[in-house]
């Protein structure tokens, strides 16, 4: 399967327009922002979407694309990525797991924080091809310094952020703090708090890491308000979504219920099959669907946006709500209007279903079949359509 993914980045072939006149024919088209559920063709003018509507014919187009039988949807947003090559370990250029992929959108969780986030601004964000936006770490150091960013006060500088954040809204998105034993040291849960108190000052969601106690999972969800997102919500290891007589934690419920958004975050240690196809059954959707993809796990079990979004569709989730919680979900924390609409910029992904078997493996290295997956079959990105 792996083999056969590096075959289809090869085969990926770069068509430019200019002035052009593109119709996507026959596609079903998903777009819940405008309730959009049906077959329609799609006309994009100059980069722009002029037309959707029910069967437009072959009507003068320089170019048809046969969508039938897939889906198209917004672009792609992966809401937990690591895009910081310069200044952390971990760090992987955005558009090796952004536009090359078929991912339009990638939101860096974090990697930079206030004292590099100008740099991450200027050498990254401004030099992909890919969309990038910051949910900016709460330390000022970000990742730089890999583990421990939060064990010291010190570093965070509330006046610091301030002025970084006032200067870059159109690319800080929101406020990162990881609550996990190894980040926050014998500070527990205390920098959280201050991460969400700071969030909401600025009129921003947090997003929160979650892995080993303290603190505890209980006391991070009772901190976060609607709009604000827990990521690795589906961790197999101790401490996590569900209490040991196998109930869901009394905390997770309540703030699932008033809006806190269940992010998955695969990551090489934080994605479980079995407590997703668990939390699942019991209702706990994932709101949105991430891979925490960087460097080091790109290569493992991780690999993309589309084989994680496959793993959720084997667990039950339907195919439109999986295209959901990559597209309008996102697209709705981020603020950002992705939607297909006469006059938006085509920002469109043309997805399908194969149904042929492949092996997959989650973050405890437990291995299942998945009998049917997405694969990308065309990017439209402006005036660039991209074939996979
Ligand atoms: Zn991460």
């Amino acid at each position: 399967m792996y083999l056969q993914f590096e075959a289809i980045l090869l085969e990926r072939n770069l068509m430019q327009m200019n002035e052009h006149k593109l119709l996507l024919k026959g596609g079903r088209v998903i777009d819940s922002s405008r309730d959009l559920n049906g077959y329609f063709d799609v006309l994009i003018i100059d980069g722009r979407i002029d037309k959707v509507e029910k069967d437009m014919g072959q009507c003068l187009t320089d170019e048809i694309l046969d969508v039938s039988g897939m889906y198209v949807v917004p672009g792609l947003i992966d809401m937990h990525t690591h895009v910081y090559p310069k200044e952390t370990n971990l760090g992987i250029f955005p558009d090796s797991i952004g536009v090359d992929m078929g991912v339009h959108t990638v939101v860096d969780a974090g990697s930079a924080g206030a004292l590099n986030f100008e740099n991450f601004r200027d050498n990254v964000i401004k030099k992909a091809k890919t969309e990038v936006y910051e949910f900016l770490n709460i330390s000022k150091y970000g990742l730089k310094y890999g583990k421990g960013e939060l064990s010291d006060l010190k570093n965070l500088d509330f006046n610091l952020n301030r002025q970084v954040i006032a200067k870059n809204r159109e690319y800080i998105k929101g406020i990162k703090a990881r609550a996990s034993a190894s980040v926050v040291g014998e500070m527990g849960i205390t920098p959280i708090k201050m991460a969400k108190d700071f969030a909401k000052e600025m009129g921003l969601p947090l997003m929160v890491h979650i892995g080993n106690a303290p603190p505890r999972l209980g006391e991070v969800l009772d901190i976060l308000e609607k709009g604000d997102i827990v990521t690795h919500i589906y961790h197999g290891k101790p401490g996590g979504l569900f209490n040991p007589d196998g109930t869901v934690l009394k905390e997770a419920a309540d703030a699932y219920g008033r809006g806190v958004i269940f992010d998955v975050g695969h990551g090489n240690a934080s994605f479980s099959f079995n407590v997703a196809e668990k939390a699942i059954k019991m209702g706990y959707k994932p709101i949105t669907i991430s891979t925490d993809l960087h460097i080091r796990n790109v290569n493992t079990s991780v690999r993309s946006l589309l084989l994680t979004m496959s793993k959720l569709l084997s667990l039950g989730l339907e195919a439109e709500y999986v295209l959901r919680c990559v597209t309008v979900n996102p697209a709705k924390i981020l603020k950002l209007d992705k939607s297909i609409t006469p006059g938006n910029k085509a920002d469109i992904a043309v997805l399908k279903i194969e149904e042929d078997p492949i092996e997959v493996q989650d973050s405890d290295k437990f291995t299942r079949i998945l009998q049917s997956h997405f694969d990308m079959k065309y990017m439209i990105n402006t005036k660039n359509v991209t074939k996979f």
